[in-house]
């Protein structure tokens, strides 16, 4: 027998991967996480949404924005895309998940550069503990502390339990009308014409996996994350330095690949993709050289690279 497992479109987009300075080939940190129909957007650097332009996105899909720290890489940007937004006649909410700072920051900017067509609902990531940020019928976010200069939250994208669907050739098969299709889906056996018992699990399609992805950026090397994020699919670490520098991210509280590699060790994840690369290094294939000496599945990312989960 065939069954047909239908998947929702899950995946990342590197929108940015730079740190400190955009360059001509690498912008400041922003991704695009697709989910079904919605678009995540996980920190907005300068030029954030030239960056969704050049790829495609479409504006008015993008309902939630979570900053993860306010170091102007990560969120420079943000003026210029919620003021587009509005000069595109937005109306619908938009919400925004960050420390409450952010707010403080915006107000002052939109009370003078001049209201914004929509409404922006803030949540406030201030108080630096793990917990579910945004619960959708498919998808939940939860935020957890990274370690770095000034708060700084990772994010982490997991799918829901789905409800599981009756195999369409099973309900050709046996003609099931909606009363029947009802009694399947709460777990009842069917009695057919002849009056034999169908056991209910013939009908059912296989359960889909859960997937999942975290992002963690910026952070010095903290092992308290892993708890967080075990298992996930996909893990996006920040990769500032070669190990050479460690000193150097000791000191600014960010990653080398190694350790970068060594939490997607520990979390057990199937593959890691790095990036807030220093612009010291022209070519980040050295940090992915480094990192792939202690996990085997690791990519540094570029600009436009999109990850399926
Ligand atoms: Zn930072």
């Amino acid at each position: 027998m065939f069954f047909i497992i239908l998947y929702m479109d899950f995946k990342v987009t590197i929108l940015g991967s730079n740190s400190a300075l955009p360059t001509n080939l690498r912008s400041t940190t922003a991704q695009a996480v697709q989910h079904n129909n919605e678009i995540f957007l996980i920190d907005c650097g300068e030029g954030t949404q030239l960056q969704l332009r050049r790829m495609n996105f479409s504006f008015p899909k993008i309902n939630h924005i979570f900053i993860s720290h306010l170091h102007g890489d990560h969120y420079y940007g943000i003026f210029g895309l919620l003021t587009s937004f509005s000069l595109m006649g937005r109306k619908q909410d938009l919400h925004l998940y960050a420390h409450s700072n952010l707010k403080e920051i915006l107000d002052v900017n939109f009370k003078y550069s001049g209201e914004l067509s929509y409404k922006i609902i803030f949540h406030n990531l201030s108080n630096h503990k793990e917990r579910k940020i945004l619960d959708l019928k498919h998808i939940e976010v939860y935020s957890f502390p990274l370690k770095h200069r000034i708060q700084t939250c990772g994010f982490l994208f997991k799918e829901k339990d789905k409800e599981r669907n009756i195999n369409p050739q099973m309900i050709r098969l046996y003609e099931l009308t909606h009363t029947d299709v009802r009694s399947i889906k709460m777990g009842n056996d069917y009695i057919d014409s002849d009056n034999k018992v169908v056991a209910n699990e013939r009908f059912m399609l296989p359960e889909k996996p859960k997937r999942s992805y975290a992002f963690c950026s910026d952070t010095a090397y903290f092992e308290k994350m892993v708890d967080t994020i075990k298992g996930v699919d996909l893990l996006y670490h920040e990769a500032t330095f070669i190990e050479k520098d460690k000193a150097r991210a000791k000191e600014t509280f960010h990653s080398t690949a190694m350790q970068a590699a060594k939490i997607a060790e520990l979390t057990e994840t199937k593959k890691l993709i790095i990036g807030h690369f220093s612009s010291r290094y022209p070519n980040p294939k050295i940090l992915e050289k480094e990192a792939l000496t202690v996990f085997a599945n690791t990519q540094a990312v570029n600009d436009g690279d999109v990850f399926e989960i």
